[in-house]
């Protein structure tokens, strides 16, 4: 069926075209979901996507689709290479100027206070990440305020504030929960989890550490379990649990050198360099810190190197290399002191006094006892302070928490509602489709159906031989106009060869087939409308004449008589003359019946073939009294 072949490959050819608009757009947008998706997870994806994306923006430049990719890839170079990461927010404050979302800054100045934070501007950085939750709340982009919140909860916890690093953190896991964005939300979970740890709740810390892992899968999250192990590695240590600390340094170290995550390697190695030390090991304690400051020198972050300087002083010291541990725990006051983490800068300040002490340097010995002194009250007395603050916070974001729920479950029954709608649109339009291609189909086989079955009445109504109609089709129409009362008669004619079997015996019954075909060319041509001629079978046919009466009928009889004479018949057969005999009836329609009009004729044709044959003859006098003569 080449037809409905056609109209198959137009309907696919429509709907492929539709698909196809805006095809490279959407796959630059498919790469930068990609991207975004892998940030988390996999940096070096992330890393790969958002270049190729932005290498397809080159023929089709976006500024809203490039702002994207430079913020995914800010973030990928922030760990790796920090003067990449910059360029790339130059180039994203670029593409700001003409990008339509607004709202999109808010990615950049999340990545900007990062390189802040890391290089220890915290102050700078605390900025940033303020205008960003600014942006993102006002432009209604929730994941973007979020990872503000995240970003300054983190910042706020490692600098001693707590309380309000407890709310931007309970606000960041909520969004990102109703964000539905798991692995967000884990960070949050892991950011709270530090907090405990930093509020001295060891028991806290490591159960939110625990749970966390249960919900993470080690081989598709590796570089955040790695993380997580390492933070719980770091809750055992401060608690003096050894052997659990060892064994989760080590869990962490293999993870994230899996995960290609050096920063993540340098935390693991300090971390074993203190158990280490703990175990009485200082020379093999010092190896570790020697190579986790050369993965440091690859992923700069200010907060490990204060804390690999602290641990440096400390293994230095049980080393008795006491000038080079001064100078190491001194830089790590400074580094901690921009940080203004508490806890580690009382910790410097111990083991400082203890080498002044040893040393027999007593003033200084003496100064950095009170520093440590003060600092340690003041961490206690904060601690306290902030415990009771923070639960505060975790009573108000509770009862948010229960709202959140609500909306989140709202939001969940809109958006399902939304999805069935886009699938039932779909759907419409597949059907639309099908129903088209179907009716155009269904069409056609139709159409086909009845040129076949015009076709075969026809077929089943025409004479094979001479392409006359046949007896069935000539006496239908015959009955029809008799059925039809009228007050104008209605005449019939048989015409018989004479003596064709003389033909067919002579010649051949081919040569008699030839003959008929000749006759009835020449009945056909002389026949014409409203006359009516069939072949009745044989070498006999039948004339309809409605509105003709036996005088009129006789006249085209006589006609036809001696046009079959004069026919030429000389390339067939030597038999020169052809002849036909005619008998002729009349009836008025609505009185008579086709079979007595056809008795009456043949009856007529056989007085003429009596009567010596190439002649007409009309009905008996009898028949024709009743039939009025035109
Ligand atoms: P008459 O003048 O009395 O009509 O004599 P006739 O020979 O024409 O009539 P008859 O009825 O004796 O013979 C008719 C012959 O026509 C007999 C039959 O074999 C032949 N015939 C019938 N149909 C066909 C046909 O389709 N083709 C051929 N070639 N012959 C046919
Ligand atoms: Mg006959
Ligand atoms: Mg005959």
């Amino acid at each position: 069926m080449p037809s409905i072949t056609r109209q198959f490959w137009i309907a696919l050819l429509l709907l492929v075209s539709a698909a196809s608009a805006g095809a490279t757009e959407a796959a630059i947008r498919s790469l930068l979901d990609r991207a975004e998706a892998a940030q988390r997870d996999d940096t070096e994806a992330a890393r790969s996507l958002a270049l190729e994306a932005l290498g397809k923006l080159d023929a089709a430049p976006d500024a809203d689709l490039e702002l994207r990719a430079r913020a995914v890839l800010c973030d990928a170079l922030i760990e790796t290479d920090a003067a990449g990461a910059e360029r790339q927010l130059a180039a994203g404050r670029a593409a700001l100027r003409t990008a339509s979302n607004r709202g999109l800054e808010a990615d950049l100045l999340n990545c900007e206070g990062e390189l802040r934070s890391i290089a220890g501007d915290s102050e700078t950085a605390l900025r940033l990440f303020e205008r960003s939750l600014a942006i993102a709340e006002r432009q209604d982009r929730p994941e973007a305020a979020a990872e503000a919140l995240l970003r300054r909860g983190e910042l706020r916890s490692r600098n001693g504030d707590l309380v309000n690093a407890m709310g931007d953190l309970r606000r960041s896991l909520l969004l990102f929960d109703s964000a539905g964005m798991p692995l967000a939300a884990g960070d949050a979970l892991n950011s709270i989890a530090n907090l405990y740890s930093r509020l001295g709740d060891d028991r806290e810390a490591a159960s939110s550490y625990e749970n966390l892992l249960r919900r993470l899968d080690p081989d598709k999250s590796t570089r955040d379990y790695a993380v997580i192990v390492h933070n719980l590695g770091r809750v055992h240590e401060n608690a003096g649990n050894w052997a659990e600390a060892k064994r989760e340094f080590e869990l962490a170290l293999e993870l994230s050198r899996r995960a290609g995550n050096g920063r993540i390697v340098g935390y693991s190695l300090r971390g074993l360099s203190a158990v280490r030390l703990a175990a009485h090991q200082p020379a093999a304690a010092l190896d570790l810190l020697d190579e986790a400051a050369a993965q440091l020198r690859k992923s700069p972050d200010n907060w490990l190197e204060s804390q690999i300087l602290l641990q440096r002083g400390l293994v230095l010291q049980a080393l008795h290399r006491l000038p080079e541990a001064l100078t190491a725990l001194e830089a790590a006051t400074v580094e901690l002191e921009k940080s203004g983490a508490l806890y580690p800068r009382a910790a410097a300040h111990v083991a400082r006094a203890e080498i002044h002490a040893e040393l027999g340097q007593w003033q200084q010995a003496y100064e950095n006892t009170t520093r440590a002194k003060a600092l340690t009250e003041s961490v206690l007395r904060s601690q306290i302070d902030q415990r009771y603050a923070i639960l505060k916070v975790e009573h108000d974001t509770a009862s948010r928490e229960h709202e959140n729920v609500l909306l989140v479950r709202e939001r969940t029954a809109i958006e399902k509602s939304l999805q069935q709608e886009r699938r039932a649109n779909r759907f419409k339009l597949v059907a639309i489709v099908l129903t088209g291609i179907l009716a155009a189909t269904l069409a056609t086989i139709l159409m086909r159906l009845r040129r076949s079955a015009a076709r075969m009445r026809q077929l089943a109504m025409t004479d094979e031989l001479t392409g006359l109609p046949n007896r069935r089709a000539v006496l239908e129409r015959l009955e029809r106009t008799l059925a039809k009362p009228s007050d104008k008669p209605c005449s019939v004619l048989i015409a018989d060869l004479d003596h064709f079997k003389l033909i067919n015996d002579g010649w051949g019954h081919l040569v008699g087939d030839e003959v008929l075909k000749a006759l009835a060319l020449l009945l056909r041509t002389s026949v014409r409308e409203p006359m009516v001629i069939g072949r009745l079978g044989g070498e006999e046919f039948l004339v309809v004449l409605p509105e003709t009466g036996l005088h009129a009928a006789h006249q085209v009889a006589e006609r036809i008589r001696l046009q079959v004479a004069g026919l030429d018949t000389a390339g067939l057969c030597d038999r020169r003359q052809l002849t036909v005999s005619l008998g002729v009836a009349v009836g008025m329609p609505g009185r008579c019946h086709a079979s007595e009009l056809l008795r009456e004729a043949d009856a007529a044709l056989y007085a003429a073939k009596s009567a010596g044959r190439n002649r007409v003859h009309p009905t008996p006098a009898a028949t024709l009294q009743t039939v009025p003569l035109r």
